[in-house]
C-alpha cells in the first residue's frame, strides 16, 4: 500500500496552496485531482479565463468611448478562434507554471478520483485506469464547488450553458439571457455585451448583486441599464424551451408573465460545494445542512486527521480565501500554532465599473445594528478618475465613531479591485481613519480617494466642500 504524509484532494487554489506549503515545510505530499491540469475551476474555467476576456471587454469599451475624446477607431473585427487561443494560452501558461512548481517541490501528482475508505486511507481511481489505496497521516480536502442546477430549467440544449460553457466562447450570439444577477452573471454578461451580444439579465431578488451595499451597486446598475438590453428584477424563469433559432424563456415576475427568445442562455445562480462521492461516511467528517464541510478555525474537520479548505469549507467561495485556508491547514499539520481568523476577506466583482469591499459592510452593520460612521468620497472630485473619463465611482470607509478604527472599506469604480488591497491592510492592521488620512498617497491616482474618504470622516476633504451647518 502506498503511503504519504499529506494527501491533498483537489488541485485548485486551496488544494495546491496547501500542498505547496506542506512540501515547503518538509512534508511528503501527494496531490490528487481528476483534471489533467492543476489550478482547478479558478484557473481552468473561472477567474483566469474570465479575467482574460474581461480585459478584452475593457479594451473594446474604452476604444468605443475614445470617440468622445477625439479618437475614433473603426468597428472592431473579432476573430473568435484567435481570441479563444489567446485565452487558452493565458491558462496554459499558468497551469504549466504550476506543474513545474509541483515537480520542483517533489510533490507526487496523481490524476484520478479520490475516495476515503477510513480516517487514514483513501482509494484513487486513476485516470489512466486501475485503483490504488493510499495511506495518509493527514488529508486536506479541497474539492471546490460546482454550479447550482435548477431542475426545472434543465435541458439538453447546447444553447443553455453554465459559466464553463459561456467561457468556451464558441461563438458570439446575437442575444443572451443571463439567469442570475450575481458575480458570474454580471461579469460574463459584461464580456458578451462588449462583444456586441444583446444581453438581458433576470434576477429573482429586488436588486443586482444581492447582499452587496446598495450604494456601491447603484453605480454599476446605472451603467448596465445603459448597456444591457433588459434587466428584469424580482423575476424568475419558469421554463426554457429550445426553438429553431434559439431558446424561448418564460418569465414570472413583479411585472407579470412574459416570454422572449434568445440565441443563448447562461445560468449562473450560485455554486454548491462538492461533498458527494468522497466516502465521507467512512470518516467522522461532518457536512452541514448547506453541504459545507464543518471545520474549526484551524480548518480541521470533526475527523482529527482530515482538514478542509476552500469552497467546500464555507463561504465566501473565493479563491484568495482558499489560498489562505490551504496555507493554514498545511502549517497546522506541520505542528505550527496558527489559525484562519481574518478580519477582512476582500471581495471583487470584476464588472465595469468594478465593485470591491472588505471587512464590515454597511448592509451587515445595519443588520447587526452597529453604529458606524460612513465616510464617502465621490470620484467626481478625483483628478485621476476625471483623466480616465471615469467619474462613475465612489470610495467609502466604515469607521467606528468612538475608536476611529477603520472597520470596512467599499469601493466602486474602474480598477476598484486593485484598490481594495489597501483597505484590507487597513482593516487587518486595525488602522485608524487618521492613519489613512495622514499617509501621503501619490497624486494623481485613484488611491487618493481612500485618503480623501478618511479626510471626510474628520469633516472636510480637500476636494469636496460640505457647507458647515450653522
Ligand atoms: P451568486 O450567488 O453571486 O449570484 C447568483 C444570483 O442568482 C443571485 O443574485 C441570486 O439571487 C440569483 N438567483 C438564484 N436563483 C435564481 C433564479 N431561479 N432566477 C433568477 N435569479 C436567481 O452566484 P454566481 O454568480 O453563480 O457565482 C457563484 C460564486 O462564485 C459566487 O458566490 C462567488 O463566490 C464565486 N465567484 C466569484 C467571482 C469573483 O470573485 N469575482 C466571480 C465569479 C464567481
Amino acid at each position: 500500500m502506498a503511503k504519504t504524509q499529506v494527501a491533498v484532494i483537489g488541485a485548485g487554489t486551496g488544494g495546491y496552496s496547501a500542498a505547496f506549503r506542506a512540501a515547503d515545510l518538509g512534508l511528503q505530499v501527494t496531490l490528487i485531482d481528476r483534471g489533467p491540469t492543476l489550478g482547478g475551476v479558478c484557473l481552468n474555467r473561472g477567474c483566469i479565463p474570465s479575467k482574460a476576456l474581461l480585459h478584452v471587454a475593457a479594451l473594446l469599451n474604452e476604444a468605443r468611448e475614445a470617440e468622445g475624446w477625439g479618437v475614433t477607431f473603426g468597428e472592431p473585427k473579432i476573430d473568435v478562434t484567435k481570441l479563444n487561443e489567446w485565452k487558452k494560452s493565458v491558462v496554459g501558461k499558468m497551469t504549466g507554471g504550476l506543474a513545474e512548481l509541483v515537480k520542483r517541490r517533489k510533490i507526487t501528482y496523481q490524476q484520478g478520483s479520490a475516495k476515503f475508505v477510513s480516517s487514514t486511507a483513501l482509494t484513487v481511481e486513476k485516470a489512466g485506469g486501475g485503483t490504488e489505496t493510499l495511506e495518509f497521516e493527514h488529508a486536506v480536502l479541497a474539492t471546490g464547488s460546482r454550479p447550482t442546477v435548477i431542475p426545472s430549467l434543465q435541458t439538453k440544449s447546447n444553447r443553455v450553458v453554465d459559466s464553463t460553457g459561456a467561457l468556451e466562447l464558441t461563438d458570439i450570439p446575437k442575444s443572451m439571457l443571463v439567469v442570475g444577477g450575481g458575480y458570474i452573471g454580471l461579469e460574463l454578461g459584461t464580456v458578451y455585451d462588449a462583444l456586441s451580444t444583446r444581453v438581458s439579465v433576470v434576477e429573482m431578488m429586488p436588486g443586482l448583486l444581492p447582499g452587496v451595499d446598495r450604494d456601491l451597486v447603484s453605480y454599476l446598475a446605472r451603467r448596465l441599464q445603459g448597456r444591457f438590453e433588459k434587466i428584469m428584477l424580482e423575476t424568475t424563469v419558469v421554463s426554457l424551451e429550445e426553438t429553431k433559432a434559439g431558446v424561448r424563456a418564460k418569465f414570472k415576475g413583479k411585472d407579470g408573465d412574459s416570454e422572449a427568445e434568445y440565441e443563448k442562455v447562461l445560468i449562473a445562480v450560485g455554486r454548491r460545494p462538492n461533498t458527494q462521492n468522497l466516502g465521507l461516511e467512512t470518516t467522522k467528517v461532518q457536512v452541514n445542512e448547506r453541504g459545507f464541510v464543518v471545520v474549526d478555525e484551524q480548518r480541521r474537520t470533526a475527523e482529527g486527521t482530515i482538514f478542509a479548505v476552500g469552497d467546500i469549507a464555507g463561504e465566501p467561495m473565493l479563491a484568495h480565501k482558499a489560498v489562505h485556508e490551504g496555507i493554514v491547514a498545511a502549517e497546522v499539520i506541520s505542528g505550527q500554532k496558527v489559525a484562519f481568523e481574518p478580519h477582512a476577506i476582500p471581495a471583487v466583482v470584476f464588472t465595469d465599473p468594478e465593485i470591491a469591499w472588505c471587512g464590515l459592510t454597511q448592509t451587515q452593520a445595519e443588520k447587526e445594528r452597529r453604529t458606524v460612521k460612513v465616510a464617502k468620497f465621490p470620484w467626481g472630485a478625483s483628478g485621476r478618475a476625471t483623466t480616465l473619463g471615469r467619474n462613475d465611482g465612489m470610495t467609502k470607509l466604515l469607521v467606528d465613531p468612538e475608536t476611529e478604527r477603520v472597520l470596512g472599506v467599499g469601493i466602486v469604480g474602474a480598477g476598484a479591485g486593485e484598490l481594495i488591497a489597501e483597505g484590507a491592510l487597513a482593516v487587518e492592521m486595525a488602522a485608524l481613519a487618521s492613519d489613512l488620512r495622514l499617509t501621503i498617497h501619490p497624486h494623481p491616482t485613484l488611491s487618493e480617494t481612500i485618503m480623501e474618504a478618511a479626510e471626510t470622516f474628520f469633516g472636510q476633504s480637500l476636494h469636496v466642500y460640505a457647507a458647515k451647518r450653522s
